[in-house]
């Protein structure tokens, strides 16, 4: 196991300090420290040794609880998001409580990497907040699904009138998700969308037989089904020595998340290692901040004020420049905790933003068919690889909905897996329901909506003036909450999945079209939004503070629109492209 430098020294100045170590801050890391700029890195959590968690090459029947948490160990379900309100973990007699993710299968593989709830809460409005705290943040458990968004989302304004345009446009970005997808490895192939822009693809995943079928018949629709794009490497990476090719266990997808030998990318392997190869990097796991100091003569930046996390012991870390990338909730935390003389809203927010502007996916509405001449067919390992299939966006693009703006693309999967789709919900017993269940396992698939929340002023977070978490620190208290135009459209998401099965000749076995608790896709965004008004936005196009120069804010916090695409190939692309400029301005003595 690598050991990291915890010897942050406190007498120094860093170029740089940065807050977090997830997606964002990774690549600001990796990206300061190749040009030479010494950087401190700030952590909350521990470093853990991923590979000895995941113990990716289990299987259930070695573990005791066949993958299961302890006795004692709770995961929130659907209802108790729905029917309470956080904080979730308060007067529960369980010793440790988790969000839904560890109520799926394989949950004590990932217990050490997400949050428990009883240390973490947060309050107001029903919200399923996930969160990893350790070395590489939620990059350890991610799903994988490494998108690129369109100018219909940084020009969604201009599109159809709501809301703002970002201040880039997709051709800013573009050399930036290039060199990304060079750099850290994707699969998929391309399909020339407007909607969906093509990566650099390495070997795609392979479709399975129904998923063919249903691409073929989409096609006659003008719809698209693409392998998943996702953000492993199938080819290998010659330039990283931390990780491997994918091998296709599909040990990623069979539980929480996870990639013991770092196919799929993880800020750690990806990222961290190779930037604490430049020598330029100090990483300090277990630092908890909780304050951006500033500067009392000039109101800017001048360090970081932190908390060893298992001491409670204080500390402050000195830095000519300060990047904050802890996510997007967490980011918005920290400039609101940081109040000065200067900066009495919290810093960098005299627009008043900070905070506010929050948007996600909506997620739930989902559809199970059967693909009949699969039924009886010998099995396949269709499980193994890391993703199963996307549909685009086909929605509000060239057409206009009556009801609703924006759009969705849906995830899917299908065919045989570790534990046979749907026999839980296979009646009978014996021998006739084992045949039953082996028959049907590999004939079923399934699509699943994500759809873009619309970002609204009044759906926001701000600091709770009563609650504390275990390190004291005052925590967020949500006021949000998803709004017709969100209902609507997972309404038609019901619609048109029914639509394409119908098309494709695949019966529909099971529809659900319940709503899932805000928060459930794990995509949260908007914070802090971009934009080149200083009195509408917290952060200029290169995610510098319009009011502090030398505050940087690299995470989703800083997207003016949640698009429907995942965000964390965009939230890179976003944190090199500033790094660059950051790094540019700091060697001209500008910040
Ligand atoms: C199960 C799961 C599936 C997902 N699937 C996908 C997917 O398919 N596609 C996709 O694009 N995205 C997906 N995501 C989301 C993706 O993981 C995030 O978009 C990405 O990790 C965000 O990066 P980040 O750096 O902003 O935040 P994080 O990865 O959360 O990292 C933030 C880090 O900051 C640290 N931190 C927080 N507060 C402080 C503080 N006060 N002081 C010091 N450190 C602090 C945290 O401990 C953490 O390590 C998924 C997430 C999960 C959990
Ligand atoms: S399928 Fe590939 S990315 Fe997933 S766990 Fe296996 S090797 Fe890793």
């Amino acid at each position: 196991m690598r050991t990291p430098s915890q010897d942050a020294d406190i007498s120094k100045t860093y170029d740089a300090v940065i807050v977090g170590s997830g997606a964002a801050g990774g690549m600001a890391a990796n990206v300061l420290t190749a040009k030479g700029m010494q950087v401190l890195l700030l952590e909350a959590g521990k470093k853990i040794n991923i590979a000895q968690q995941l113990r990716s090459m289990e299987w259930p029947y070695e573990h005791a609880r066949r993958g299961d948490l302890p006795p004692g160990s709770h995961a929130l379900s659907f209802n108790e998001y729905t029917i309470r309100k956080p904080p979730y973990a308060k007067g529960t007699a369980f010793k440790h409580v988790y969000s839904y993710v560890e109520g799926w299968d394989g949950a004590d593989y990932t217990k050490n990497i997400v949050v428990d709830e009883k240390d973490h809460p947060y309050t107001g409005t029903p919200y399923a907040w996930v969160r990893a705290r350790c070395v590489g943040g939620k990059t350890n458990i991610w799903g994988r699904l490494a998108l690129r968004l369109s100018d219909y989302d940084f020009k969604g304004k201009s599109h159809d009138g709501y809301g703002e345009d970002w201040p880039i446009s997709y051709a800013d970005i573009e050399p930036y998700y290039d060199k990304v997808d060079r750099y850290l490895g994707i699969s998929g192939i391309a399909e020339h969308l407007p909607q969906l822009p093509d990566s650099l693809f390495q070997r795609p995943t392979r479709l399975n037989w129904g998923e063919v079928k249903l691409r073929e018949r989409l096609k006659r629709m003008g719809r698209v089904l693409t392998p998943y794009r996702a953000g492993v490497t199938t080819d290998g990476l010659k330039h990283n020595k931390y990780r491997s090719k994918c091998y296709g266990r599909g040990a990623c997808r069979r539980r929480p998340g996870g990639c013991d030998i770092h196919a799929a990318f993880d800020s750690p392997t990806g990222l961290i290692y190779p930037a604490q190869d430049t020598g330029n990097l100090t990483l300090r796991p277990n630092s908890t901040a909780y304050e951006v100091l500033v500067d009392p003569d000039t109101g800017n930046a001048r360090g970081v004020a932190f908390m060893d996390s298992e001491t409670h012991k204080t500390f402050e870390a000195k830095a000519k420049v300060v990047i904050l990338a802890a996510s997007t909730l967490e980011s918005a935390r920290l400039m609101l905790l940081s109040r000065s003389r200067q900066h009495a809203n919290g810093i960098g927010n005299s627009s008043g933003h900070v905070g506010h502007n929050f948007c996600e996916h909506v997620m739930g509405p989902s559809i199970t068919g059967l693909v009949k001449d699969l039924v009886g067919k010998p099995h396949t390992l269709d499980d193994g690889r890391p993703g199963g299939f996307y549909i685009p966006r086909f929605r509000n693009l060239t057409d206009r909905q009556p009801d609703f703006i924006r759009g969705y693309g849906f995830e899917g999967d299908s065919g045989d897996a570790i534990f046979p789709p749907r026999a839980l919900d296979t009646p009978g017993f014996g021998a006739a329901y084992k045949k039953t269940v082996r028959d049907y396992a590999g004939a079923f698939i399934n699509l699943g909506g994500f759809g873009e929340v619309l970002a609204r002023y009044e759906h926001f977070m701000d600091l709770d003036p009563d609650v504390k978490d275990a390190w004291g620190i005052p925590v967020l208290r949500f006021h949000y909450e998803f709004s017709d135009n969100e209902h609507k459209m997972a309404a038609d998401m019901v619609n048109t999945a029914r639509e394409m099965f119908e098309a494709a000749g695949i019966e529909e076995v099971a529809a659900d079209r319940e709503v899932l608790t805000p928060g459930w896709s794990i995509h949260e965004l908007g914070t802090a939004r971009m934009g080149n008004d200083p009195k509408t936005s917290v952060v200029n196009q290169f995610q510098q503070s319009h009011d502090v120069k030398n505050l940087f804010v690299v995470d989703g916090s800083t997207h003016v629109s949640a698009s429907c695409q995942n965000p964390t190939w965009t939230i890179m692309a976003l944190a090199w492209r500033s790094c660059d400029y950051l790094a540019e301005e700091f060697k001209r003595g500008n910040l």
